[in-house]
């Protein structure tokens, strides 16, 4: 654990240095500039010596994901979020050992497009919520990256998620009481909940459109009992505003407000149909907002405001979402479109995000929503050695110009040289050395088939309704 790598370019202020970092016990404990006398670095360990050719970043984090999703990427039409999940929903897996094959895939696309971190929104198998959530563990654990696991809960049915309009409905109850969900979180927490470890277990309830108040209450008492963070998807579709109203009288952002779901451990996913004064709560509440762009684009959700977020002061990191609205799970990408995405939505380019914002909204702005500012997120003396090396002779990072520019805005491929995780070496010359991914690939290919033609009933039973009540 104790190593030491010499001669390597990382940014400063707005400019690059070569340094020497140095990592005992899986901490940064020295930054030695170029030329300055190492002391006692060299004793211990030992050394990655990088001829100048590589760039150390502070690893970023995928701040949203669903990883079981990718049993599902590229198969979804283009539906709205509330056809597309209808549809999802209707082919989710329902064996561990599937949801336990792509923790590892999201695990390992996570790593090689730059994360370290990895928050995974996990869909639970119903009556296996447990083992769902111990095999997601275990295989983030396996890999080694740093796991926060969300296990996904609701306790409205899907048919509740679509806003009524003059149609007189009823839903079915939800197959499991408020208080099993929670008690079922509490005992997750008691069993998985590891930070030391590297795995952290979230209170998730999926968002105001499938939850009761009962539900962001309990999970807001589990907060505070067991110091965990809180996340959620909030106001993604147009139709959850309308949701929204119908259901509180208020904007959602208005409503968490009110029953104390929002504050600076709280993040939340997408974010696009948001007021102006939902934006100023989110910025006295301390909250954070994940951008899965590609997500939005995919299912037509719109674009989020997020120049008008980081104008604000909202803290603004970046998620992939799950595989199958994306339909990947690359960082760098989520972090490109992210940034340049909203170029289009303000004529003035000094609001415009730079490529060294993207990346410290992706590191910092990652850790700060997960209240780990102290021990993540930077390449600081005295945080935690999760740090990505890249490979700055990759043909897709040449000729020589602006290393983090290039990173952000070009189309950065097999980049990524080494990657620690709590200071243990989890990719290393581009391959990730803590599982066989050969492996992975071949089991992923004979628990799946080609389904290019399937169809789903739940879609049929609600399309008409959904049409209706959007206008369409
Ligand atoms: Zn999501």
């Amino acid at each position: 654990m104790n190593f030491i790598i010499k001669n390597v370019l990382i940014a400063t202020d707005d400019d690059y240095t070569t340094v020497d970092v140095q990592v005992v016990d899986g901490i940064i404990t020295a930054i030695i500039k170029d030329g300055q006398d190492a002391g006692s670095a060299n004793q211990d360990g030992r050394s990655h010596t990088t001829n100048g050719d590589k760039l150390l970043l502070p690893g970023f984090f995928n701040a949203h994901t669903h990883s079981s999703e990718m049993w599902q990427r590229g198969v979804i039409p283009p539906f709205p979020l509330e056809l597309w999940l209808a549809e999802l929903y209707d082919f989710t897996p329902l064996d561990p050992e599937q949801v336990y094959l792509t923790a590892l895939g999201t695990a390992v696309e996570t790593l090689l497009s730059g994360g370290t971190s990895v928050v995974d929104h996990l869909v639970l198998i119903p009556g296996k919520e447990l083992e769902t959530i111990a095999t997601a563990v275990r295989a983030y654990r396996e890999v080694g990256i740093r796991a926060f696991v969300a296990p996904l809960i609701q306790d409205e049915s899907l048919t509740a998620g679509i806003p009524s309009g003059d149609a007189k409905r009823t839903h079915e109850a939800y197959f499991r009481s408020t208080a099993a969900t929670l008690e079922l979180i509490e005992e997750a927490v008691r069993q998985f909940h590891r930070p030391d470890e590297g795995v952290n277990i979230l209170v998730a309830p999926t968002g105001i459109q499938l939850c009761s108040d009962a539900l962001f209450e309990g999970c807001n008492e589990l907060s505070n009992r067991y110091n965990l963070c809180r996340h959620s998807h909030l106001l993604e579709t147009k139709a959850q505003e309308k949701l929204a109203l119908e259901k509180y009288g208020c904007t959602a952002v208005e409503h968490l407000q009110r029953i104390g779901y929002l504050s600076d451990r709280t993040t939340l996913a997408h974010c696009v149909w948001l007021t102006q004064d939902d934006i100023t709560i989110l910025a006295e509440t301390k909250s954070t907002v994940v951008h899965n762009p590609l997500s939005n684009l995919r299912l037509g959700s719109g674009i989020a405001p997020i120049l008008k977020y980081r104008q604000a002061g909202v803290n603004v990191t970046f998620g992939c979402d799950g595989a199958s609205s994306n339909d990947s799970q690359d960082l760098l990408e989520a972090i490109k479109i992210g940034s340049i995405l909203h170029n289009a939505t303000d004529l003035d380019y000094q609001h415009w995000i730079t490529p060294r914002q993207a990346v410290e909204m992706a590191s910092l702005g990652g850790a700060k929503g997960l209240n780990l500012a102290e021990q993540l997120g930077s390449l600081t003396v005295g945080k935690k050695a999760d740090m990505v090396l890249y490979d700055l002779t990759s043909l897709s990072l040449l000729p020589r110009t602006d290393p983090i520019g290039l990173l952000v805005l070009g189309r950065p491929t097999n980049v990524v040289d080494s990657v620690w995780v709590n200071g243990k070496q989890v990719v290393a010359s581009g391959k990730v050395t803590t599982i066989n991914v050969d492996e992975l690939r071949q089991e992923l290919f004979n628990h799946s088939q080609w389904t290019a033609q399937r169809k789903s009933p739940t879609v049929a039973q609600i399309e008409a309704h959904y049409r209706m009540v959007m206008g369409l």
